[in-house]
C-alpha cells in the first residue's frame, strides 16, 4: 500500500478498530525486502525452468515459444485470429499493412463459451470452436480461401514448433476432458475437418502474452516483454538462445513464455500465503496448481477479498457481525467490485451500494474497513507482479551485460486496465526494485487478436526468409559448380 493511498484510506477509523483491523490485513502486506526476496525465489525458478534436466520437476514452466523475432516493419498480409483463454472466445479477420506500419482490425465476431462446455469433452469445444469460425468465414464471404491463423490459446502449451502446440494443463475455470496432453492445433484442425466446408491455411500457436508483447512491438521496436495481468497472469521474454537449453541453436534470441502464474507450487511461496490464499486454492477447480496466479489474478480478487470480509465479520469487527447470504457465497464478491470500491472520487459511494447489494447492513467505519481490505489485496497483487517483472527486467541486464537496460513491456489485461490504483503501484514498485532499468509500459492494443496475427505475419516473414536462403544457397552451389567445370575446362586446353 503506497503512503498517500494508506492514508486516505485511514480517514474515519476509529483507533482501536484500526488496531484490530490491521492484525488482519498485515497478512498480506509485504515489505520491500520481502519483495526482494520473492524475486530472488522466482530467478532461482526460472533457472530450473529453462534447464534440461530440472525443467520437469520446475514450477514455473519457461516454455520456448519458437518465436525468434519481434516484428521488423515489413510484415504483411490478411489472416484469421482466434482467442481463447480470456473473459470471451473470438474470431477476427486481420489486415497488415507494411506501408502503413499498421495492423488492422477488419472484423471480428465474439461467441459465448457457456460454462457447462468449459468443464465438457473437448471434442465439443474444438467443434464450438470451428462452428464459430465457419459462421464467421460466412460472413465475411472469405470462405473459399484459405488464410493463415493465428491461434491466440492462453493455456500453458507445451510448444514443440509454432504449429504444434501441445496443452500442459488447463487454468481459469477450463477443464474440458481429453485435451491436456493433446496437440491442440490438431484438435483444432480435426474440428473443422469433421465440418469439411472451409479449410485454413497455416496455423500460429500464441500464447496471448506473445501476442501482446508482438502487437505492442509492432509500435515501439524495443518491446520485448509481454505481460498480462486479467483473469490470469502471465509473462513472455526474449531469451537468449543459448539458455534455452531445451531448443535447439545457440544463436539470437527466443521469445519464451515464462507462466510465472505457477510460481509457488513446489512451496517456495509457503510463507507470504494467507489463511484465505489456502482456501482459495483448495476450492478452486485446480487446487495445488498455479499459485502465484491465485494471489494475483481477477479470476481470485474479489474471492480473496469476500473471505477476509466474511472471517472479520464473523470475528465481529464488521456489519456487527451479521454475515449475509451473498457474503457466505464463493464467487459473490466480483473483482470488478474492487476496483469500483477503490476510485479516488465515488469509491465510498460505490461501496455503500455494493454492500447493500449483498445484503449486508453498513455502517460508515464498515464501509471505510472494506476499503481497506480492497487496498491491501489489490495492492499485494501489484506488488507481486511488479517482484516478478523486476526479476525478469534484471535477468535480460545481466544476460546482455549491461550497466543499465532500457525497454519496453507491453501489458494488457483487466486488472491492470480497470483497477485505479494497479498500474501505478506496480510501475513504481518496479522502479524500486530494478534500479538499473527503465522499464515502459505500452498498454497493447487487442494483443490477443492483433498480435495474433502478427506473430503469424512475423512467421511468414522468417520462413519467406529462410526459403529465399535456401534458394540461394542453391544458386550459390550452382555457381560454383559451374566456376570449378570453367577451372577444369581451362586446365584441360591447357
Ligand atoms: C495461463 C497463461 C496465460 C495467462 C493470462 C494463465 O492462466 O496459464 O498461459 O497467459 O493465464 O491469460
Amino acid at each position: 500500500m503506497s503512503g498517500e493511498r494508506d492514508k486516505r484510506h485511514l480517514d474515519g477509523i476509529p483507533a482501536h478498530t484500526l488496531t484490530q483491523v490491521q492484525s488482519y490485513l498485515e497478512r498480506f502486506t509485504l515489505s520491500l525486502e520481502k519483495l526482494q526476496d520473492v524475486s530472488s525465489r522466482l530467478k532461482k525458478a526460472l533457472i530450473l525452468g529453462l534447464g534440461k534436466r530440472t525443467h520437469h520437476r520446475a514450477a514455473v514452466k519457461m516454455l520456448p515459444t519458437f518465436v525468434r523475432a519481434t516484428p521488423d516493419g515489413t510484415e504483411r498480409g490478411d489472416f484469421l485470429a482466434l482467442d481463447l483463454g480470456g473473459t470471451n472466445f473470438r474470431v477476427l479477420h486481420v489486415r497488415v499493412v507494411e506501408e502503413q506500419q499498421c495492423v488492422m482490425k477488419m472484423d471480428s465476431q465474439i461467441c459465448a463459451i457457456p460454462q457447462d462446455m468449459m468443464l465438457g469433452p473437448g471434442e465439443q469445444l474444438f467443434d464450438h470452436i470451428a462452428a464459430c469460425l465457419g459462421d464467421f468465414l460466412d460472413s465475411q464471404k472469405l470462405k473459399g480461401q484459405t488464410l493463415p491463423l493465428g491461434f491466440t490459446f492462453s493455456f500453458p502449451c507445451e510448444q514443440k514448433e509454432i504449429d504444434k502446440s501441445i496443452l500442459i494443463r488447463w487454468t481459469k475455470g477450463f477443464n474440458c476432458s481429453g485435451v491436456e496432453g493433446q496437440d491442440v492445433v490438431k484438435l483444432l484442425k480435426d474440428a473443422i475437418h469433421r465440418r469439411a466446408d472451409y479449410d485454413i491455411g497455416s496455423v500460429a500457436m500464441v500464447n496471448d502474452t506473445v501476442g501482446t508483447m508482438m502487437s505492442c512491438g509492432y509500435r515501439d521496436q524495443s518491446c520485448e516483454i509481454g505481460m498480462i495481468i486479467g483473469t490470469g497472469t502471465n509473462a513472455c521474454y526474449m531469451e537468449e538462445m543459448k539458455n534455452v537449453k531445451r531448443a535447439e541453436g545457440e544463436d539470437g534470441r527466443m521469445c519464451i513464455n515464462t507462466e510465472w502464474g505457477g510460481f509457488g507450487d513446489d512451496g517456495s511461496l509457503k510463507d507470504i500465503l494467507t489463511e484465505f490464499d489456502v482456501t482459495v486454492d483448495e476450492t478452486s477447480i485446480n487446487p495445488g496448481v498455479h499459485t502465484f496466479e491465485k494471489m494475483i489474478s481477477g479470476m481470485y480478487l474479489g474471492e480473496i477479498v469476500r473471505l477476509l470480509l466474511l472471517k472479520m465479520t464473523e470475528d465481529k469487527l464488521l456489519f456487527e457481525g451479521r454475515t449475509s447470504d451473498a457474503l457466505r457465497t464463493p464467487g459473490q464478491f466480483q473483482t470488478k467490485f474492487i476496483s469500483e470500491i477503490e476510485e479516488e472520487e465515488d469509491g465510498l459511494d460505490n461501496a455503500r451500494s455494493i454492500l447493500t447489494e449483498l445484503g449486508l447492513e453498513w455502517s460508515p467505519v464498515d464501509v471505510q474497513v472494506v476499503r481497506l481490505a480492497c487496498d491491501v489485496v489489490s495492492s499485494r497483487s501489484a506488488r507481486l507482479c511488479a517482484a516478478a517483472l523486476a526479476t525478469i527486467v534484471n535477468r535480460i541486464r545481466v544476460n546482455r551485460g549491461l550497466d543499465h537496460l532500457k525497454t519496453t513491456v507491453g501489458v494488457d489485461g483487466t486488472v491492470y486496465r480497470k483497477h485505479p490504483n494497479f498500474s501505478d503501484e506496480l510501475q513504481e514498485t518496479v522502479r524500486l526494485l530494478a534500479p538499473k532499468c527503465s522499464v515502459s509500459f505500452l498498454v497493447s492494443e487487442d494483443g490477443s487478436g492483433k498480435g495474433a496475427a502478427m506473430v503469424t505475419a512475423v512467421a511468414q516473414r522468417l520462413a519467406l526468409q529462410s526459403r529465399l536462403l535456401e534458394d540461394s544457397n542453391g544458386e550459390e552451389e550452382e555457381e560454383e559448380e559451374q566456376e570449378e567445370e570453367e577451372q577444369e575446362e581451362e586446365q584441360e586446353d591447357d
